[in-house]
């Protein structure tokens, strides 16, 4: 069957690709299934959305924060709704198993609703001045045209993070999302028109990063860019998108510690989660194990064998824990680091095969004897490929922690108070999770990582600053001109 073919939407309304061009999106666990035909925007056909963003940019950054909040959540309402519904959808598109969608749509309305009750903040302050009858303040302005740029991991979840702090604050936007999930943007797109956003505020354009992507980067009439993807194309995002405000969440190596004094158990789960959770293909997965040597005997055998029981399969199936890698690309990828990692010396305990499946899977993956200077150990694999790492002492583990270039997300089991606050002082991540595995974020609290993973942080408080400009206001009402630092005597 022929998919439905999908336009762009530009200026509130449905647009062929000046290009001519499209390409589909297909199931990953069922590549024959094809979910719908996709336009390819052209510089052109971006040029357009930028220009009708910022033709709508006046209404509504002038349309007061709490309306702009309240269709932020009817938008959450509408997807309370049909959350099976998109689940479902996002497991056949992405191929993540269900319950994990279900979580992926959820992240969604959460945001949406968190960003709603901003609109009745959006706080700046006010604070005392130097001069006398002289008042101080700041106040949150929008940036102007956002562009937004989305990797497919977390189809409806990443997109929200930023369209809903980016809309509430007053910003127009032109999104780009990632070319495997487009289905799920046009979903999240449509959910905000019938919520009555109006038209042009949101302009969705598909197509190739290295066209469409790379011109929002360098069109000078965006204002900011909010960009989640791999840490190459964050690094030509810095260079190529001049002054622009940019907020970068790039890639991760991420980690967790497992102490000698560890709940072995609840470890084991966190790692499991923590590692082929979503096939390995988060940002905060944990792909690195650093393992305290004195329960070696005890926790690999344990590990090993919960990692062969995870099935393999479609993800809508409800015996499925692992559903497919993204794409084609993604299964070689996943499998050259196994040879690396044999190449390097590294001991494969399970996997390490692609299996005799029609989609694109990946057998759960387990190195260990890894040493921090392979490339195993330092590379972002994005797929269910995990190495262990032996440490004698948690100075040791932390220096492995922080041997990578990224700082993404980190984890700790121990049952040592000490241990804890050692490693919240002493790890380089934006996140730090105590007994607990390395994902499960959650919209009110700050999102983001250090070194090569980015400076941007997305939700809670501070996400607001990413999509707004705090503007100064002084007022002076004194009669006569008063000279900051200049004038000495207070009279
Ligand atoms: P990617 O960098 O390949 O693509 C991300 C987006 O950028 C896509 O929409 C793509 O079309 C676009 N793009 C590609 N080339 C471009 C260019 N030259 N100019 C502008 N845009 C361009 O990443 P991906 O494969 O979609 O996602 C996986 C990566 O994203 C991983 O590295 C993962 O760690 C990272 N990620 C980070 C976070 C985070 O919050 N830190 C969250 C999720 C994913």
């Amino acid at each position: 069957m022929k998919p439905k073919t999908y336009k762009l939407r530009i200026g509130g309304e449905w647009v062929d690709a000046s290009s001519g061009n499209s390409f589909v999106s297909v199931n990953p666990a069922n590549p024959g299934q094809q979910l719908g035909r996709f336009q390819k925007a052209s510089k052109e056909d971006v040029r357009k959305a930028i220009y009708a963003a910022e033709s709508a940019f006046d209404r509504w950054s002038g349309t007061p924060a709490p309306k702009r909040g309240l269709i932020l959540l009817r938008a959450a309402q509408i997807m309370r709704r049909e959350k099976e519904r998109l689940s479902r959808l996002m497991t056949m598109e992405m191929g993540k198993v269900l319950p994990e969608a279900r979580g992926d749509v959820q992240e969604a309305i959460d945001m949406l609703e968190y960003m709603a009750g901003e609109g009745r903040r959006l706080f700046g302050y006010t604070t005392t001045s130097e001069l006398k009858e002289k008042f101080a303040m700041c106040v949150r302005m929008p940036v102007g045209v956002f562009g937004l740029i989305t990797p497919w991991n977390f189809p409806m979840a990443i997109p929200a993070w930023k369209l809903a702090p980016a809309l509430v604050c007053g910003n127009t936007v032109v999104f780009k999302p990632a070319s495997d999930t487009p289905l799920c943007a046009y979903e999240l797109v449509g959910i905000l028109e019938k919520a009555g956003l109006p038209k042009g505020v949101v302009n969705l354009v598909t197509g190739e990063g290295g066209v469409a992507g790379a011109e929002i980067v360098k069109n000078k009439r965006i204002g900011g860019i909010s960009f989640t993807g791999s840490r190459d194309v964050g690094e030509f995002v810095m260079k190529n998108a001049g002054l622009k405000k940019v907020g970068l969440e790039l890639g991760g190596k991420n980690g967790i510690i497992v102490m000698d004094d560890a709940d072995l158990k609840l470890a084991l789960e966190g790692v499991v989660w923590g590692a082929y959770g979503t096939t390995g293909q988060r940002c905060t997965a944990a792909s690195r194990i650093i393992v305290h040597e004195k329960i070696r005997e005890k926790f690999e055998p344990m590990l090993v064998k919960a990692v062969k029981a995870l099935r393999l399969g479609n993800g809508l199936n409800k015996t499925t824990d692992v559903g497919p890698l993204i794409n084609r690309k993604a299964v070689e990828k996943t499998h050259m680091y196994t040879r690396i990692g044999l190449k390097e010396g590294a001991k494969l305990l399970c996997g390490g095969k692609i299996p005799k499946m029609k989609g694109f899977f990946y057998e759960p993956t387990l190195f260990t004897d890894v040493n921090i200077k392979m490339r195993i150990a330092q590379e972002e694999i994005f797929g269910p490929s995990v190495a262990i790492i032996y440490v004698s002492s948690l100075d040791e583990a932390i220096e492995v922690m922080n041997s990578v270039r990224y700082g993404l997300s980190s984890a700790i089991y121990t049952n040592d108070v000490d241990n804890a606050f050692r490693a919240i002082e002493r790890i380089e991540a934006g996140l730090t999770y105590i007994n607990s595995s390395t994902i499960g974020s959650e919209v009110h609290l700050p999102f983001g990582g250090v070194k090569d993973t980015g400076s941007a942080r997305e939700g809670g408080i501070v996400g607001i600053d990413e999509f707004s400009e705090m503007k100064t206001v002084y007022i002076d009402y004194s009669g006569r001109l008063q000279k900051a630092q200049i004038d000495k005597k207070i009279k």
